[in-house]
C-alpha cells in the first residue's frame, strides 16, 4: 500500500493538524472567564454583600457572580477565573468556563492526531 501518495490520508492529516492548532490558539486567546468588576464598589450595598458572603477576592476586588461558585483566584495569572479548572502551563493560561470547549477540542484532536501519526508511521514501516 502506497501510504505516502494517498491524498485522502494526507488531507486527513492536514485537517487534524488545523483543528488542533486552531483549538490551541482559541484556548490561549479566549477569555478564560475573568469576572467583570463590580462598578458599585463604594456603595453600601456592595459592602453589605461582602460582609454576608465569602465570594469575594481581595486581590482582584471582585465579588463573584451568583451561580459562579467555582470562581477561584489563579496565583499564576493574577486574576480570578470563573469555572476555573486548572492553570495550564503549556498554554500559560487558565482553563475556565470561557475556554473549556476549545481546550477539550485541543485535547481530543491531539489524541486523534497522535493515533493518526503512529498508525501512519507503522504503515510506512510495514510497506518498506
Ligand atoms: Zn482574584
Ligand atoms: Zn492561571
Amino acid at each position: 500500500m502506497e501510504t505516502d501518495k494517498n491524498p485522502v490520508l494526507f488531507l486527513t492529516g492536514v485537517l487534524l493538524l488545523l483543528i488542533q492548532d486552531i483549538s490551541f490558539l482559541l484556548t490561549v486567546f479566549l477569555n478564560p472567564g475573568i469576572p467583570p468588576r463590580d462598578m458599585s464598589i463604594h456603595s453600601e450595598a456592595y459592602i453589605n454583600k461582602l460582609i454576608r458572603s465569602h465570594l469575594y477576592c481581595n486581590i482582584c476586588k471582585v465579588v463573584y457572580r451568583e451561580g459562579q461558585e467555582q470562581t477561584e483566584h489563579c496565583p499564576d495569572c493574577g486574576f480570578c477565573i470563573e469555572g476555573l479548572d486548572h492553570h495550564c502551563p503549556w498554554s500559560s493560561k487558565c482553563i475556565g468556563s470561557g475556554n473549556m470547549t476549545a481546550f477539550k477540542f485541543f485535547l481530543g484532536s491531539t489524541v486523534i492526531l497522535m493515533i493518526y501519526l503512529f498508525t501512519g508511521g507503522m504503515l510506512v514501516v510495514a510497506a518498506s
